[in-house]
């Protein structure tokens, strides 16, 4: 089991226990990194990662690499950007995706780079895109794809090959 915390930083618009319910479905599902043989509870305290749904204008307060538009992954803090979570990005909703497969993509996405992943590229035009590309940005001619592929499926964190 691999626990993990849910807060928030600021004034943030999100409802939180949705917030909360659609990570855990998010981090669980079959078609996600519980296929890594783990699964994932929120916890009240600790935990090996600490979700943090943040007002935009304070996600770059955790790191000089982060900025107000996107989401951001710092040590164990994995930080959600209110306005992504709320409303996906331009990108992601001109190529047709619905909002819960946004969350589902930025989640498995920035718990990704905690699990030890960095980005990748879209490998040709018309596949599906790896959940580690910067698909909120562009999908460079990929489909959208919120869960990670069977390439994906490692973790240096968990010990996983
Ligand atoms: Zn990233």
């Amino acid at each position: 089991m691999v626990g993990y915390t849910i807060s928030t930083k600021g004034a943030t618009s999100s409802n939180l226990a949705e917030f909360s319910q659609q990570v855990n479905q998010t981090l669980n599902d079959g078609r996600g990194w519980a296929q890594l043989g783990v699964s994932f509870q929120e916890v009240s305290s600790g935990g090996s990662f600490n979700l943090i749904l943040s007002e935009a204008a304070l996600v770059p307060s955790f790191s000089s690499a982060c900025d107000t538009e996107w989401s951001c992954r710092v040590g164990k803090s994995v930080i959600i950007n209110d306005n992504r979570w709320g409303g996906a990005s331009a990108a992601w909703n001109a190529a047709g995706g619905s909002l819960r497969d946004y969350r589902h993509m930025v989640v498995n996405h920035e718990v990704g780079h905690w699990l030890g992943h960095g980005h990748l590229g879209c490998t040709g035009a018309g596949q599906p895109a790896p959940v580690m590309q910067q698909q909120s940005i562009s999908l460079e001619g990929c489909t959208f794809n919120p869960w990670p592929l069977a390439s994906e499926l490692w973790s240096t964190q968990l010990g996983v090959r």
